[in-house]
């Protein structure tokens, strides 16, 4: 395991399936998300109708999924699950709403690379509960109206920024999920290792917690991790020694830089000279997309002090020189 990245790897799906927290209540951190969120499912179940289109954004493994999943459950309602790309085709998301039950929740995770096409229908959709089938090609095709059940779109995405007006205006809240603190994630730690049956000292639990890149994904992960070493290598025990050395041997700093984070402060600093250098050219120098840099890996370092955004492109934070051993020019930004 050379990757601890935020992205979901197949080990994780298997294990978030026992670790999802499943109600409000279990969910863990983000209090203005879930008061928010509470206040907009207990409104509506009071009215008896669906609540209205939820969208939730922020980077990977923060718990969009989960909660989804959580809105179905507290509003006693089935869940379906698709993804944007998995939309390519009209008539793929045709079918699905025109199987929905009244009140279901439709989940389409990644939504801003959802198909045009199927975009358009959404609208429909969303707004009037109706979706357009065209029957038939060229001059002579129509389009016949079909009713769908009332039902609520959760959406996710990493780039609220990349969904056109017309779709992120048809949502009626949107819940923007943060990086967690230390302590939450203390908190995901402990309940993980009460289902996994591991013996987390308090100690230990800091320890990985500060290493977690303010992800619960990855404080799990890195949790499996630590508790892999400290079967095979000391008594089981995860104190905040046994902690350290097995993050160690992952090579997870301790600020929990993952690799693709060390690369892209790497680049700006040794081959821009701390920039300011533009996200395109950066993402070259590091062989990623330029939106897996901006949406999966900059956020977590501008929340972390390392790397500023600004109009002429990225620049390095005297911290990011130090992080990586290396002395600051005299200007650069602290
Ligand atoms: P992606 O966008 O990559 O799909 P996500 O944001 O949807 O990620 P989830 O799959 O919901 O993330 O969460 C990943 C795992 O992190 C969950 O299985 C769960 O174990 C844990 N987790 C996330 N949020 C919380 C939380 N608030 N409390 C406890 N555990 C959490």
């Amino acid at each position: 395991v050379g990757e601890l990245s935020a992205a979901a790897e197949p080990e994780d799906v298997e294990v978030d399936a026992s670790l999802r927290p499943r109600n409000l209540t279990e969910f863990i951190g983000q209090p203005r998300v879930r008061e928010q969120l509470e206040l907009v499912l207990q409104g509506a179940q009071g009215r008896g109708t669906p609540p209205d289109h939820i969208l939730l954004s922020g980077p990977p493994g923060l718990g969009k999924t989960s909660l989804a999943l959580i809105v179905a459950e507290e509003l006693g309602a089935a869940v379906r699950l698709t993804s944007g790309p998995a939309l390519e085709r009209a008539g793929d998301l045709a079918a699905m709403l025109s199987n929905l039950a009244p009140g279901d929740v439709l989940f389409i995770d990644e939504i801003h690379r959802i198909a045009r096409p199927a975009e358009e229908m959404l609208y429909l959709a969303m707004e009037d509960f109706r979706v357009d089938v065209v029957v038939g090609k060229g001059p002579g095709a129509t389009s016949i109206p079909l009713d769908i059940a009332p039902f609520t779109l959760v959406g996710a995405t990493t780039r609220s920024g990349a969904l056109t007006g017309p779709l992120r205006d048809r949502f009626g809240f949107t819940a923007h999920m943060e990086f967690y603190e230390p302590h939450e994630l203390e908190r995901v730690l402990r309940r993980a290792a009460v289902i996994l049956g591991v013996d987390l000292h308090p100690d230990g639990a800091e320890e990985i917690a500060g290493r977690s890149r303010g992800t619960p994904r990855i404080a799990n992960r890195l949790l499996r991790r630590v508790r892999d070493f400290a079967e095979v290598r000391a008594d089981g025990r995860v104190t905040r020694a046994v902690a350290r050395d097995a993050l160690a041997v992952y090579d997870v700093d301790e600020l929990g830089l993952d690799r693709l984070d060390r690369a892209v402060l790497g680049a700006l600093v040794r081959s821009f000279g701390g920039g300011p250098v533009g996200v395109s050219t950066l993402a070259v120098a590091v062989g990623e997309e330029p939106g897996t840099v901006e949406e999966v890996c900059e956020p977590y370092l501008v929340r972390a002090g390392m790397l500023a955004r600004t109009p002429r492109g990225r620049v390095a934070t005297a911290s990011a020189w130090a992080h990586l051993g290396l002395t600051a020019p005299p200007d650069v930004l602290p």
